[in-house]
């Protein structure tokens, strides 16, 4: 069993509060999730070496993969976003595909044990520890899912804050073809965001596993905020327990 030497504590940033948010009422239940699949079992991660951890969080256009690209170049962490790989599904006419496809043109959450199922594989099958997963947990429950289903927790958690018109602006202006980045699902998008995701961000601010980043500026402006969490980290130091 391998236990890392490193510990969150020895960061040095200071998280601003986040307001408790008003709006997760106003969103009912099936606004908001596709059928859930039921747990079918409890499982653990296998692999020899713990795994280090780091969830990223923002809402659409927030900067999430651009941001990733950059510390996987720096830190040398596997990039996994859930969104592509929901959308690799999709590709691939699994099973699952048009149900997927649907939950996302309508900005919804795919069934959680689906997700977690979808980086579970992708993290056993890789020869790296270090894992960057974009756009997940986006739900409490999502959340719990993960936990339960691999039995390990995020090392830190990166949220990208940014004003909902310039995420607007971005998510309209990237044109990757995505079928959800139209204004209609947008703004649905933002309002389950809002409802769902920010809950999981506040749960990890008061666990102080939560870097708060201003996700408005340059590229590089921002990345002046990532590079430190990153950077005071001894990812070398591995120990056996
Ligand atoms: N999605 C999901 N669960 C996830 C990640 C993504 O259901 O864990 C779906 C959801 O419908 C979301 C869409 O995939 O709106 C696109 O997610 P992605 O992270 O690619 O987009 P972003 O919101 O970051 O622009
Ligand atoms: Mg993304």
């Amino acid at each position: 069993m391998w236990r890392r030497a490193v510990s969150v504590s020895h960061f040095t940033f200071a998280h601003k509060s986040i307001a408790h948010n008003k709006d997760v009422c106003k969103l009912k239940f099936w606004e908001t999730f596709t059928t859930e699949t039921p747990m079918k079992e409890k499982g653990t991660f296998q692999r020899d070496k713990t795994p280090f951890i780091t969830f990223v969080l923002g809402g659409p256009g927030s900067g999430k993969g651009t941001q990733c690209m950059k510390i996987v170049e720096n830190f040398g962490f596997t990039h996994l976003s859930a969104g592509d790989l929901l959308r690799r599904e999709i590709a691939s006419n699994s099973a699952d595909g048009t149900m997927i496809l649907n939950t996302i043109k309508e900005g919804k959450i795919v069934p959680s044990e689906l997700t977690v199922r979808l980086i579970q594989k992708e993290m056993e099958s890789s020869d790296n520890y270090k894992f960057l997963i974009d756009g997940f947990p986006r739900s409490e429950e999502n959340r719990i899912a993960f936990e339960q289903i691999m039995g390990v927790e995020p090392d830190v958690v990166l949220f990208f804050d940014c004003p909902e018109d310039e995420m607007v602006k971005r998510v309209l202006n990237r044109n990757q073809g995505r079928v959800d980045d139209n204004i209609v699902t947008i703004k649905k998008r933002l309002k389950v965001f809002d409802a769902l995701n920010l809950p999981v961000v506040k749960y990890y601010m008061e666990k102080g596993k939560l870097y708060k980043i201003r996700a408005v500026g340059s590229v590089d402006e921002i990345y002046k905020q990532v590079y430190p969490v990153f950077a005071s980290l001894n990812f070398e130091q591995q120990v056996r327990e």
